[in-house]
């Protein structure tokens, strides 16, 4: 598959086009002030539409992009899970069954746009199967790749400064785990996704790792 990463903020934050055979899935939009320029030069420089967006999780630096890029996008899809539509929405009440140790932490700016389509594990998007990814927010999710196991694993993972979990704050790069909704559940989906033995991990913060197997056992380690 061919994957392009747009990083924006001096590489801080990272949105993705997917190749499809319809057009370009977008995953995130980065953050509203230069993000949708940015995305859309992307898209652009391959010659093919954005026909989709697909949130990994409702976070400002992930979602900022959005109601700009809807405004340039006319009919293009809007895709999120269904837990994190409520936060996109800005409605942070907890759900029944949540862990009562949960907190909502970082920026829920919301967004105009509502989604076309809610998303729940199982279901594909083009090329990409959702998976549950749950911790970083309540309903963050993961794609996976069926063409070649490609893993977008939105802030479950993070790279910058080091491959580590949301479930413990990387002293290089604390950011994402300061902005953890809840670390034991973090921890869980650190290690569900590494089960999935992706041959290549893309994380919402940092570069993207080939053959990320060995680095996501060491960043479970750190955090277990
Ligand atoms: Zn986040």
């Amino acid at each position: 598959m061919s994957l392009v990463r747009i990083p924006r903020l001096l590489g801080i934050v990272n949105a993705f086009l997917v190749d499809e055979d319809d057009g370009l899935t977008l995953i995130d939009t980065t953050v509203r002030l230069g993000g949708p320029k940015a995305i859309l030069a992307a898209a652009g420089k391959q010659g093919r539409p954005i026909v989709r967006i697909a949130l990994t999780h409702a976070h400002e630096d992930h979602i900022g992009g959005l109601d700009g890029l809807v405004a340039e996008l006319p009919g293009v899809e809007v895709l999120i899970s269904t837990r994190d539509a409520k936060l996109l929405a800005k409605d942070t009440t907890p759900e029944p069954g949540e862990p009562a140790d949960a907190k909502f932490r970082g920026g829920f700016s919301g967004a105009k746009t509502q989604p076309t389509r809610l998303l729940e594990p199982g279901d594909r998007v083009g090329s990409l199967e959702v998976v549950a990814a749950p911790g970083h927010t309540p309903g963050q999710i993961a794609f996976m790749d069926t063409r070649d196991r490609t893993l977008i694993a939105g802030d479950a993972y993070s790279t910058l400064g080091g491959v580590a979990t949301t479930a413990k704050p990387n002293p290089r790069f604390p950011m994402p785990a300061l902005a953890t909704w809840h670390r034991p559940t973090a921890l869980a989906t650190a290690r569900a996704l590494r089960a999935l033995e992706p041959t290549r991990l893309a994380v919402g913060h940092g570069r993207t790792i080939e053959n990320p197997g060995a680095a996501m056992d060491a960043a479970i380690a750190k955090a277990s």
